[in-house]
């Protein structure tokens, strides 16, 4: 489900983008993202929707010089397993039935991965088996710097540490645009910290936490939010669930003039005036838009932050450190020794021979498809010979990547780059090129 009301706050950080202007970029994949949406948006005509659409895409991504690695879905982390199994009961009381019935549907699943792996092989694209959330993996590749971005529509890529955000790729190659959000306009521009976004996770719900914390409302817990600093949430959310607050009682909200705002109700002011106003008895209030500042109203924010805080302390069974752990865990791929080759050749064969059985395709249309790469293998070749302008190779080639806990942050580009910058000095050439 993701984090409830996150993509409507977010969207004033959107911007949509050619997917052309992705050129160069390594982007992470949230493989499952597409699967799903795929299998039940596609008419039941279309043999296997999901390998079709992923056949389609990728060979955009590749046209549009961007190097994909498809992350696959490992295990469901513990304390989201437990969650799902505390709804389950809820919903259908205590039996091992629905046991059966998620451990048929993960298999299910698992089958479907197989086919995805199978496929992106054939076509030269590298997958990674996530050791829990494939989100989690992406976000985690992307804060290491050992991608540019990720390919999700789980905005809880934001909360694992993803940088940059891509969703909502269109499938029209005539207008091949995606919708992009990065970490740093979101800071900068909606003052919303990941440390915010985490706190927003438990007080609107999450996986981890699917009804969040009960009677807490979006606008009046934005309001609050917004008047902390970033870094501080989690402490504060913290501190909150663990100790009782002094003040014994929140002040309500005094009566208000429905046409002046002020304090004092409408039958009120039309008997005997408003203060505020200088309006005598009988004179009637004049409608008026303003802010009320009246002493209530002056302290409105701290009132629904007291109020908040109240329902949080009162969320017992709260775990607040195990759904932050969940999010702050950064270890989401098996990176000591791991490696991430980059696109290599397609083997024609094996595409098709998945094109003619699985996708039913006819052969001449298989191979008229396959030929959709050959651009694009044509400039991967002629990049790897030596008169390429190296400022440009890093562009066509990516390196392969060997994820280790010192190394994690150097990318393939970056030395690719580093390379290219050397090199490029000594012509004279490089500080006019430079990479979008
Ligand atoms: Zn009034
Ligand atoms: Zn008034
Ligand atoms: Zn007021």
């Amino acid at each position: 489900m993701g984090v409830k009301y996150l993509w409507s706050i977010v969207e004033p950080a959107c911007k949509e983008k050619p997917v052309g202007e992705l050129f160069g970029k390594r982007l992470a994949i949230d493989t499952s993202c597409w699967v799903v949406s795929d299998n039940q948006i596609l008419p039941s005509h279309i043999a296997k929707p999901h390998l079709r659409n992923l056949f389609f895409r990728t060979a955009s991504l590749l046209e549009n010089g961007i190097d994909p690695i498809y992350i696959l879905e490992g295990k469901a982390p513990e304390l989201k397993a437990q969650v799902m199994k505390k709804r389950r009961e809820a919903k259908f009381g205590p039996t091992c039935g629905s046991a059966t019935n998620n451990s048929t549907g993960r298999s299910r699943y698992k089958y479907v991965q197989q086919e995805c792996t199978d496929l992106l092989s054939a076509l030269g694209v590298v997958t990674i088996t996530s050791i829990g959330e494939a989100e989690a993996a992406c976000a985690g590749l992307n804060l290491q710097g050992a991608v540019d971005g990720c390919i999700t529509v789980d905005g809880d890529a934001f909360l694992y540490g993803a940088q940059t955000v891509y969703r909502n790729l269109s499938t029209d190659i005539n207008n091949f645009v995606c919708q992009e959000y990065s970490m740093d306009i979101i800071e900068s521009r909606l003052n919303l910290s990941r440390d915010k976004l985490v706190a927003m996770a438990i007080l609107f719900g999450c996986d981890y936490l699917p009804d969040g914390v009960p009677g807490v409302g979006k606008e009046s817990a934005l309001r609050v939010i917004s008047t902390w600093k970033n870094g501080q949430a989690l402490e504060i959310l913290k501190s909150w669930h663990s100790e009782k607050m002094d003040e014994d009682s929140i002040p309500l909200r005094p009566p208000h003039c429905s046409q002046c705002k002020h304090p004092g109700s409408l039958r009120v002011h039309a008997k005997s005036g408003c203060l505020l106003c200088k309006t005598s008895c009988y004179g009637g209030c004049e409608p008026s838009n303003k802010a009320c500042h009246c002493k209530w109203h002056e302290n409105e924010i701290r009132y629904e932050e007291l109020a908040i805080r109240e329902k949080v302390y009162r969320l017992k069974e709260l775990d607040l450190e195990k759904i932050v752990d969940e999010f702050k865990n950064e270890v989401h791929i098996q990176r000591n020794g791991g490696v991430i080759r980059p696109w290599q050749m397609p083997c024609i064969q094996t595409f098709l021979n998945i094109a003619t059985k699985k996708l039913k395709w006819e052969s001449h249309y298989a191979a008229e498809k396959i030929l959709r790469f050959e651009p694009w293998i044509y400039l991967h070749g002629l990049a790897t010979q030596k008169n390429f302008p190296v400022t440009l190779r890093y562009r066509f080639i990516f390196e392969e990547l060997i994820l280790d806990e010192q190394e994690g942050k150097k990318t393939s580009n970056e030395l690719c780059r580093g390379l290219a910058n050397k090199e490029g000095e000594e012509t004279g050439t490089f500080s006019k090129l430079s990479r979008h």
